[in-house]
């Protein structure tokens, strides 16, 4: 599924982050930027050891969660790796919508720097994390698509979703923000 925001795409795709070839991938990292399960163990595993020696070199005090730090991209095609910090959904009562939007929105902050055209997104803090997914997919996707209307510098925002639900679930909500 693809949908023009601005002068922009968004698109959905079912499958594996690790071989998108656009010049950024986000990853779903955790504060420490230590590695872990999950697409982070994925990311890491596809784009080499540097990654991690660098996260440990250049941020020794890891990211608040809410934000993202940039590195290289090692062996995987995109030139940069997002690492974005999502919050442990705690039942909703701890501003964990207000820290993913911020997650998302540090990411395209990023892309924005970097002069990034092309970026892709999974779906932050829905695995180990808990968010529900509809309430995180809407939260994506709408904070992608109001950027969208008022950047020239991106122009595709690409969602790699890893399972058939999370898939259908950001195609419905993108569905709804069509009317
Ligand atoms: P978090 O800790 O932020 O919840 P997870 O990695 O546990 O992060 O899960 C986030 C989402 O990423 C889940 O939907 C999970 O299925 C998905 N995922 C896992 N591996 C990959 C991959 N290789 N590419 C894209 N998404 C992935």
């Amino acid at each position: 599924m693809i949908v023009q925001f601005g002068s922009a795409l968004i698109e959905l795709v079912l499958g594996d982050i690790t071989t998108q070839e656009v010049d950024a991938i986000v990853n779903a990292a955790n504060s420490f930027l230590a590695g872990g399960g999950g697409v982070d163990g994925a990311i890491h595993d596809a784009a080499g050891p540097e990654i991690i020696k660098e996260l440990a070199r250049r941020y020794p005090d890891g990211c608040p969660t809410g934000s993202a730090v940039a590195t290289s991209a090692g062996l995987l095609a995109a030139q940069f790796i997002f690492h974005a910090v999502g919050p442990v959904w705690e039942g909703g009562g701890k501003k964990e919508s207000q820290l993913l939007q911020s997650a998302y929105e540090t990411c395209l902050d990023l892309a924005e720097q970097n002069r990034c055209r092309s970026v892709a997104f999974p779906s932050i803090s829905t695995g180990v994390y808990r968010y529900p997914v509809d309430l995180a997919g809407e939260i994506a996707l709408r904070t992608v698509a109001t950027r969208l209307e008022s950047t020239q510098q991106i122009k595709l925002v690409r969602f790699v979703l890893f399972d058939q639900g999370t898939f259908g679930c950001y195609s419905r909500i993108l569905e709804t923000m069509l009317v």
